[in-house]
């Protein structure tokens, strides 16, 4: 992604959290506009057309008092469908491709830390998480592998900021 879309992104979701577009029409008969789903307090009753053929009828493309703004009108059909897909399009990357990078910022049970430069034999598994009682912080129980041997070990939160910041550890898949 580049990264002039990354800071027009960020800056309107600044402005509003990522909505979900709708078509709408405005001054003409077709949905040539575009403008965000109406969530308004009023939507419902708003957009209702009471006295529609066959019976009362929301109206999807309508924009009314309730109706967010931006509403863009485009003068085209196929451009005011094309910016909505586009737009949700781009707000579902976006909610995909935050979850699976979010890092972990301390050691995870069930796998094993090694420094990839193989200057040393260190390696980590983690076993456990615990926290202390009284300030929360969390300690990682496992084993260490040091110089051939394994013993018992515990990391605190510290250890592992300076592995990171260091880039010294990289994760052997571990059971899930
Ligand atoms: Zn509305």
């Amino acid at each position: 992604m580049s990264e002039n879309l990354a800071k027009a992104r960020a800056a309107a979701r600044a402005d509003q959290p990522a909505p979900t577009w709708r078509l709408i029409i405005t001054d003409s008969e077709s949905p040539t506009g575009l403008a965000p789903v109406c969530t308004g307090e009023r939507s419902d009753a708003l957009h209702m057309i009471d006295d529609y053929p066959g019976g009362p009828q929301r109206d999807e493309d309508g924009v009314y008092d309730c109706c967010p703004w931006p509403q863009i009108e485009t003068y085209s059909t196929v451009w005011a469908a094309y910016l909505v897909e586009l737009l949700n399009a781009d707000a579902g990357e976006e909610a995909s491709a935050q979850a699976p990078t979010a890092t972990p910022d301390f050691f995870q049970p069930g796998h094993t830390y090694t420094e990839p430069d193989g200057t040393t034999d260190w390696r980590f598994r983690c076993d456990s998480i615990t926290t202390h009682p009284e300030t929360g912080e969390r300690t990682a129980l496992g084993w260490r592998h040091f110089r051939g041997e394994w013993s018992e070990y515990a990391y605190g939160e510290d250890n592992f900021e300076i592995h990171q910041i260091a880039d010294a550890i990289s994760q052997e898949g571990g059971a899930r």
